[in-house]
């Protein structure tokens, strides 16, 4: 299926285009249509299946930079995967003036993130440790959160983020829609899902 039949912004369009994608992959066929509906969305999807784009499309269609707060904010289990889901949103955004984008790690320094979110980011990329941090210390304000994603949920799980989680999303404004993201469908999954999601639309591929 084609991106075009997709409501997304010129500018994101262009930006696939750019990409060279042919057309969608199945999970973003399935995904996306609710995902741009503003829906909640849960989907088993892999590492490989195009879920990054899937999320970082939706909430880029969702993002308005004039407004200058935090309005997307994605959790991932790594560094290393939060630095590359950052890239990923980053090239889907080429096209989109003034977005500003920042990655909050645990194992990173807190001195350049403080600095850093002197000035509010639309989009913050990072691990649950971190961004719990910031939200504690008031160095980071998630009230004007649209979009909340949870990427490869199983994972976070399996770390032992779980509490992290719980506690951001009580401090994210109520009007936001959560997408998740696991390669795996187990209870412990359904039942954070039955905690953080209202009427989920569910995914497999
Ligand atoms: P992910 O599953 O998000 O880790 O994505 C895996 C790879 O698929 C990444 O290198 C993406 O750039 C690529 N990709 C994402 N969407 C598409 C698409 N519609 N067509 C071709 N490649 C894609």
């Amino acid at each position: 299926t084609a991106f075009n039949q997709l409501a997304l912004k010129p500018a994101l369009l262009a930006a696939v285009e750019a990409l060279g994608y042919p057309g969608m992959t199945p999970i973003q066929a399935a995904s996306l249509p609710p995902i741009l509906e503003g829906k909640d969305v849960i989907a088993q999807a892999q590492t490989g299946s195009g879920k990054t784009a899937a999320f970082a499309l939706g909430l880029l269609q969702h993002l308005n930079v004039d407004t200058i707060r935090l309005q997307a904010l994605v959790l991932c289990p790594t560094r290393e995967l939060a630095d590359q889901v950052s890239k990923a949103i980053r090239k889907l955004a080429a096209n989109i003036p003034n977005v500003k984008l920042l990655t909050l790690c645990g194992g990173m320094p807190l001195g350049p993130q403080l600095a850093s979110l002197e000035h509010d980011p639309h989009v913050v990329v990072g691990t649950p440790g971190r961004v719990q941090e910031h939200l504690k210390r008031g160095s980071l304000h998630a009230g004007g959160v649209k979009t909340f994603v949870l990427d490869e949920a199983d994972r976070m799980l399996d770390m032992g983020f779980e509490e992290a989680i719980d506690d951001i999303v009580s401090r994210i404004s109520k009007h936001h829609q959560t997408l998740l993201f696991s390669a795996t469908y187990p209870d412990e999954i359904r039942a954070v899902s039955g905690r953080v999601q209202r009427d989920p639309v569910t995914v497999t591929v």
